[in-house]
């Protein structure tokens, strides 16, 4: 079945690299106008921002938005605790609080972000994809994968994506805007909550791994990205509790933000989405990289590394004979000898109207060989999703599920 067009982007939003769309809520000051104005506001959709969510504060936020509304400050942690811990957001799941003041506590810091329109799932029900929509109509997908060691949550950190690469569908549509910090948590939350109700098979489980490789380049929209990362690895209550090591932040390459990510005292997974090793075709491949070149790039993630101590990821899709060359090989090889980083092929998914397919497999062996001769550790990534577009690459919310 073909799929219909993605929505077309915002016009008021570029394609620029910069975090263009607006960044969501300053979230220090409870909302003067109340929750039930905020709730109206919501439902006007597009050109609002999403209505603020616990997820978007940090403990001292919520305590004083709920100090504001005359509870106790402890209601905080009450309620991020059924959030985070229980994963839920239903008043009437919440004996522990009041009943006078359990809906107002509620509609204030738990508003619905995402309603799921559609599941999708392949691998016996250990690979589900979920299209969401979200207040204002905006359609993203999440991808939930079950291994026998962990659990992964591929989440998406924008509707759409400004960055324009060719071979991926996201890329394609543009960018719609940028996900709030609640509303990326909010995927994630929903994955921990059928894991924990025993719905995906293998029974009852937990989310143990997030990778930011769904829609969306994360580094565009940094200040709720690095919010959400602080919500997902923070302990419950204040977070969901994951560790930060088993958090991939992957970016097509954005300099400044990678520095500033550097900084921020968190030691989670840097991917760097390369795809070439000569700056003639990651030009073409990644357009981003008409700004920021291959050797700007790398020094950014080699100054990652050596500031988290954590080694980076370095994505590579092989495009048959576009950059699955031999002599590609050797040059990524050489470009990355003796770094802290390993190399992550992915073989390219198919995704609607492009031209390019995967490589042969004698071609993709030989790349793997000649990197392990240069002595750089390399995996090939499964390709997990497929069959239902949750691959790499395939997420592009249809404008009609
Ligand atoms: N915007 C970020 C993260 C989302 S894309 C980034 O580009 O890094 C997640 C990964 O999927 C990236 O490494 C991206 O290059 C890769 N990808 C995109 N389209 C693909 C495709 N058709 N096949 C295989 N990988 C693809
Ligand atoms: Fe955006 Fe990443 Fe797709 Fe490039 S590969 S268009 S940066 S989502």
């Amino acid at each position: 079945m073909s799929r219909p067009r993605p929505p077309a982007p915002d016009p008021v939003v570029s394609a620029s690299p910069e975090p263009v769309a607006p960044e969501p809520p300053g979230l220090a000051v409870p909302n003067p106008a109340g929750p039930t104005a905020r709730l109206v506001l919501a439902g006007r959709g597009r050109g609002q921002r999403p209505p603020r969510h616990l997820a978007d504060l940090t403990m001292a936020e919520r305590r004083a938005v709920v100090v504001d509304l005359g509870e106790p400050p402890y209601r905080a942690a009450q309620l991020s605790r059924h959030f985070f811990g229980r994963f839920t957001q239903q008043a009437d799941e919440m004996s522990d609080l009041p009943r006078a003041s359990r809906d107002r506590l509620a509609d204030t810091l738990l508003p619905r972000l995402l309603t799921a329109e559609r599941e999708q799932s392949c691998d016996a029900g250990t690979t589900r994809k979920t299209l969401w929509r979200a207040f204002d109509g905006a359609l993203i997908e999440s991808v939930l994968m079950r291994y026998p060691d962990r659990v992964t949550m591929c989440v998406s950190s924008q509707a759409g994506c400004g960055m324009g690469c060719p071979f991926c569908a996201t890329g394609q549509a543009g960018l719609t805007r940028n996900l709030s910090a609640g509303e990326i948590v909010a995927q994630v939350v929903a994955g921990a909550r059928l894991l924990a109700a025993g719905q995906v098979p293998g029974g009852p489980g937990r989310v143990s791994n997030v990778v930011f490789m769904g829609m969306g380049e994360p580094l565009a929209n940094y200040a709720s990205v690095v919010a959400a990362v602080r919500r997902l690895t923070d302990p419950v209550p204040e977070g969901l509790g994951i560790s930060q090591r088993s958090v991939t932040v992957s970016t097509v390459g954005l300099v400044p933000a990678i520095a500033r990510l550097a900084g921020e005292g968190l030691s989670v997974t840097l991917a760097v989405s390369l795809h070439a090793p000569d700056d003639e075709l990651r030009d073409t491949l990644v357009p981003v990289n008409q700004r920021w070149k291959i050797d700007e790039v790398l020094a950014a993630a080699w100054d990652y590394a050596a500031a988290t101590g954590r080694r980076v990821s370095i994505e590579y899709a092989l495009i048959r004979e576009v950059n699955d060359q031999a002599w590609r090989a050797d040059l990524l090889g050489s470009l990355l000898a003796g770094r802290l980083a390993h190399v992550n092929l992915i073989p390219l998914n198919p995704t609607p109207g492009s031209k390019w397919t995967a490589s042969r497999p004698a071609v993709q062996r030989e790349f793997v060989r000649r990197l392990a001769a240069a002595g750089v550790p390399t995996t090939v990534r499964d390709t997990r999703g497929r069959e239902i577009d949750g691959a790499c690459g395939q997420l592009a919310a249809p404008a009609r599920p």
